[in-house]
């Protein structure tokens, strides 16, 4: 797609992850035909900026040549750490390979829209349950009998609770979904559904028996599978990084014994294969090389979407402003909220609300509070005046933070009048 800097490329691995090399041999194309930035998407999707019309195919015949296979059509997505967590009930990977097969084998083929995703979660800790699906289908497990959730349009919180399904109606039932949509449009969502015919599958148990979720673990920091198998996530600061710095990360992971690198929500790597008794210096040297690799990370807790100089929609300077929030407003970021930095209304980085949103205004910025970017700010900030009316947000909550209180439950405490009044003070 077209962005202000070029032509972007979003790939996602047609197998769980990368090897080392093959990362490598990405990062080095992307230097060579696009602009050197490499992104992570809130999602875990890798994207390659800066390209040209002349370049892609270059791009293209690189990743070719260094074997890589790129997953093709529907997003079908398994959280990063599927077929390694213990905490699974279900195989999400060969769930996800049977849909896959179900979808390629359709007559005619489906013509689904093509942001369309389905999340398939096998029931682990690290899992899926913030990224938005059409279709979702969690397992659980009632009774001591494995079932899935199905639920079509949101997140683990948001999405319409469908069924809960037997193991072998968990294919055919996406597939009837999917038919559905084919059956509306090329650019149908699970949202444009508005009923299911769920008579035909067999319906074991009721949706609302199904627990909901606790959230899932930040990605970056240490994840101890199981005692002796150690896995290292780190994320992207606000998303990016340089290709030679990536590269640079990447040869000395390889030294440490690393050998798989997988994509991850928030915006971060997962690092497989790393002993036990070294996985502490590899979290140290992707410190070093300016990533998140602790979960406390204050980085970890604002989305910033590409910004000026990335994207031709962009008015602001979404990572300047998002390193200003982490220097000068630490006291929001205890990880009890994300605030979202958006060059515009459009909101990519984080299209749902957020505590705080600071989005581009005509006269510098906007505030938003409990909003999206689309909505229309609480607050107007000059450009000259963003580091102090930080700030005084900082001061505010540091301030008025009551024993044990969190970021995000003083301020919904103190609303969004005291918060407008604290932003704009001289
Ligand atoms: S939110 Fe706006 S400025 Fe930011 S990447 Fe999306 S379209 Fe570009």
């Amino acid at each position: 797609m077209m962005t202000g800097d070029g032509l972007l490329v979003r790939l996602r691995p047609a197998r769980p992850g990368f090897s080392l090399g093959e990362l490598m041999a990405i990062s080095d194309a992307a230097a060579l035909c696009g602009n050197g930035i490499l992104e992570i998407t809130a999602r875990g999707n890798l994207q390659i900026r800066g390209l040209t019309a002349e370049t892609v195919p270059l791009l293209s015949q690189k990743i070719a040549d260094a074997g890589i296979e790129i997953a093709q059509g529907l997003a079908i997505e398994t959280p990063p750490l599927a077929g390694l967590d213990p905490a699974e009930i279900a195989d999400a990977v060969s769930v996800a390979e049977r849909l896959r097969q179900a979808v390629a084998a359709h007559q005619p083929p489906l013509q689904l829209a093509p942001k369309l995703s389905v999340v398939i979660d096998g029931g682990g800790q690290l899992h899926l349950g913030a990224v938005t699906a059409d279709i979702r289908l969690r397992a659980v497990r009632t009774n001591g009998k494995l079932l899935w959730l199905l639920a079509l349009a949101g997140t683990e919180t948001t999405a319409r609770r469908i069924a809960v399904l037997e193991e072998v109606a968990v294919v055919p039932a996406a597939m009837d979904i999917l038919a559905s949509l084919a059956a509306i449009g090329r650019d149908a969502r699970a949202r444009d559904i508005t009923g299911v015919v769920t008579t035909h599958w067999a319906v074991p148990a009721d949706v609302g028996d199904v627990a909901p979720r606790i959230a899932a673990p930040n990605s970056a920091g240490i994840h101890d599978l199981d005692g002796d198998c150690f896995i290292l996530g780190v994320g992207l600061p606000f998303g990016q990084i340089r290709t030679e710095n990536l590269r640079s990360l990447l040869e000395a992971l390889e030294i440490l014994g690393a050998t798989e690198i997988r994509l991850a929500p928030g915006h971060a790597l997962m690092v497989l294969g790393i002993a036990p008794d070294r996985v502490g210096a590899a979290q140290a040297l992707a410190l070093g090389h300016g990533l998140c690799a602790f979960p406390r990370d204050p980085r970890n807790h604002i989305a910033a979407c590409a910004g000026v100089g990335a994207c031709a929609s962009a008015r602001i300077d979404t990572r300047a402003v998002a390193q200003m929030v982490v220097d000068r407003a630490p006291a929001l970021l205890d990880g009890s909220l994300t605030i979202h930095v958006s060059g515009c209304a459009k909101g990519c980085a984080k299209p749902s609300a957020s505590a705080l949103t600071i989005t581009a205004a005509p006269i510098g910025y906007g505030l938003v509070v409990n909003g999206p970017a689309s909505a229309a700010p609480t607050a107007y900030i000059e450009e000259n005046n963003i580091r102090t009316a930080l700030e005084h947000l900082d001061k505010l909550v540091s301030k008025r933070k009551q024993g044990g209180e969190s970021a995000r439950s003083c301020l919904t405490r103190l609303g969004a009048d005291m918060i407008t009044a604290a932003v704009q003070q001289g």
